[in-house]
């Protein structure tokens, strides 16, 4: 199955974007390690392609209440910013990421 992934607006949390999570109040903690590649453009991270931004996703048909934090390089945190389509366009990546190698690369 296909992960979709939506971006979690800053300030917002999961039970404020699925109605079947709007009355859970105990949330639980980050778990794993950073990945040491970029999901959107799949470079790794070196001194000079540090991480620049961390985004927030969920999975939109998630039957659980979890978020994923994803850090993404400089150039594909510029292109984030810019919104829209640009900033779908990430997303897009970071699912294909996600869905084509069922994370091997995400540790
Ligand atoms: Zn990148």
């Amino acid at each position: 199955m296909s992960i979709r992934l939506e971006a979690l607006p800053r300030g917002k949390r999961i039970q404020h974007m699925l109605e079947a999570f709007r009355d859970v109040r105990e949330w639980s903690t980050p778990v794993g390690q950073p990945c040491r590649v970029c999901p959107s453009c799949g470079k790794a991270f070196t001194a000079a392609r540090k991480p620049r931004l961390t985004i927030c996703l969920y999975p939109s048909l998630t039957p659980v209440p979890v978020a994923f934090l994803y850090r993404l390089c400089g150039p594909c945190a510029h292109t984030y910013r810019k919104g829209g389509r640009h900033k779908q366009g990430v997303i897009d990546a970071i699912e294909r990421f996600l869905n084509d190698d069922e994370g091997e690369n995400h540790a």
